[in-house]
């Protein structure tokens, strides 16, 4: 089978967040399963930096406008463990410092930027190869099946090519301005609210939902979450509708690049067997945060995260002044919003022997955290998958969650010992210090915290069972379809 995957972000070219991560390891399963995979992806300023100098696979592709043609360059990102990667290049759109916008604010022109990213998809494929189904991800890609089943519905091509939508996260749904239609050459009449609008806006994730022949989550409970009111940002009705095509995979991590046994970024290599590397690991965090003085008795709390609300940084500001009682030290890396990035500092500098804040995107920094902490802090408000949770139990860092969607698929506390983590529900930052405290008592009792940290680093979140699950939903749609 030929899968094209349509992202705005690709490991490790392009990333923010975990649907990089995604889209960088699934196809790779795919193609160890014997499937074809191609992988498009914005040729951004910062892809640009990295692959100066790629061969140009098609020169020029068209990409009408209302009054103007734009024309794209189709570059090769090469073929690695079997995908092979392409970038649309459109220097007037994504040669720019961000891939989305500045902290005070989305690019102005973004419904062009990835509308024209979705209809060069389309219409590179029809010269490359046209798969057997489309695999798109948020709203970024959310015009590929709009497009499919509205301007090339009748292309004798593409007419029976499904697309797969994976919502990574229902937060970010691409509003623009009614207008937007006429911008990309789309029908008036799918401007409505059980198609494409949203209160008077044109709503790119909404539109995915509605065309595409299958819908994905990143985790089981998402899936039911996502069609409440409370979860569903607006689209829970509009997911209701679909719920029969709709299908919870938990995301797989890449043991490649996420196991403490091989990690090229980490001090020592350590596995469930013979745990002694962590301690240089951890050595090695308290000196790259400046905390060389910290005993072994100390836990080390990291945090790993866009700093977002979603994230649960508020929580984590509320309980700070009481959680500076206990014995430990947080480190965070970070970067997002300006509150945060402000705030975090501030109560760093307040209490510089507890806390320590890096305002970066640093993926070895990342590493090293994940190596070298005792306990990994993440109470997500939401969490469609959440992928440092998962990274967290391979490296023996014991996850303190929030318990919402992959969070709570993947993180048990057990009151008598016996899961590999230690979760809270409701949104109460009180339940959060709780459930902190109930982990730093734990870390006090060695045996147990060992017994913890090799049950979470034996389970298995490789990829192999869920790309079989995605091979699935592609042969039902390919099957609906024809
Ligand atoms: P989301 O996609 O909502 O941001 P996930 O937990 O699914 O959250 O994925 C986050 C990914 O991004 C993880 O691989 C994590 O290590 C990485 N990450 C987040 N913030 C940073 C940062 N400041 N520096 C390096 N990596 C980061």
């Amino acid at each position: 089978m030929h899968i094209v995957f349509a992202a705005a972000e690709c490991a490790p070219w392009a990333k923010t967040g975990g649907m990089a991560d995604v889209v960088s390891s699934l196809p790779k399963a795919l193609a160890k399963l014997g499937h074809r995979t191609s992988v498009f992806v914005p040729y951004y300023r910062q892809v640009a930096k990295a692959v100066p100098n790629p061969t140009v696979v098609l020169s020029s592709v068209t990409i009408p406008f209302p009054s103007y043609n734009r024309f794209v360059r189709i570059l090769d990102g090469g073929v690695a463990e079997g995908v092979q990667t392409y970038f649309v290049d459109c220097a007037e759109l994504f040669d720019r410092e961000n891939f989305y916008g500045t902290p005070s604010g989305g690019y102005p022109d973004n419904a062009e930027r990835f509308g024209l990213f979705c209809r060069a998809v389309i219409e590179a494929s029809k010269i490359i190869g046209v798969p057997d189904v489309f695999h798109v991800h948020d709203w970024q890609a959310s015009m590929v099946p709009v497009m499919l089943r509205s301007v090339y519905y009748f292309d004798p091509m593409l007419r029976h090519v499904p697309a797969v939508l994976t919502i990574h996260n229902a937060g970010y749904q691409g509003w623009f301005p009614p207008e937007t239609m006429e911008k990309l050459l789309l029908p008036w009449n799918m401007f409505t609210p059980d198609k494409l609008e949203h209160y008077n806006t044109v709503d790119f994730l909404k539109g995915g939902i509605v065309y595409s022949d299958a819908i994905t989550t990143v985790s089981r409970k998402y899936v039911e979450e996502i069609q409440t009111a409370e979860f569903g940002n607006g689209l829970d009705s509009v997911l209701r509708q679909r719920s029969g095509d709709l299908f919870g995979i938990l995301n797989g991590i890449d043991y490649e690049e996420w196991n403490p046994a091989t990690d090229p970024h980490i001090a020592a290599h350590y596995s469930a067997e013979n745990l002694a590397g962590k301690k240089e690991c951890r050595r090695d965090l308290l000196h790259a945060y400046g905390l060389e003085g910290i005993g072994d008795e100390t836990a080390i709390i990291g945090v790993v995260s866009r700093l977002a609300t979603q994230k649960g940084f508020d929580f984590i500001v509320d309980i700070m002044d009481r959680l500076v009682n206990e014995d430990m030290v947080m480190v965070i890396l970070g970067t997002g919003e300006e509150y945060y990035e402000r705030v975090l500092v501030e109560i760093a500098n307040r209490h510089p022997d507890k806390l320590r804040v890096q305002i970066k995107f640093d993926d070895v920094m990342a590493h090293k955290i994940e190596a070298g902490a005792d306990i990994f802090l993440m109470p997500s408000r939401y969490e469609p998958g959440g992928l440092g949770q998962i990274h967290s139990l391979k490296y023996g860092t014991i996850p303190v969650v929030r318990a919402t969607g992959g969070l709570d698929d993947t993180i048990d506390e057990q009151p008598s010992g016996g899961g590999n983590g230690f979760k809270f529900w409701g949104y109460d930052s009180s339940a959060l210090l709780a459930a902190l405290q109930r982990a730093l008592g734990t870390f006090r009792n060695k045996a147990e915290w060992k017994t913890m940290m090799e049950r979470g680093m034996a389970q298995d979140f490789s990829w192999d069972k869920p790309a079989g699950e995605y091979v699935r939903v592609y042969e039902r749609v390919i099957e609906n379809r024809n």
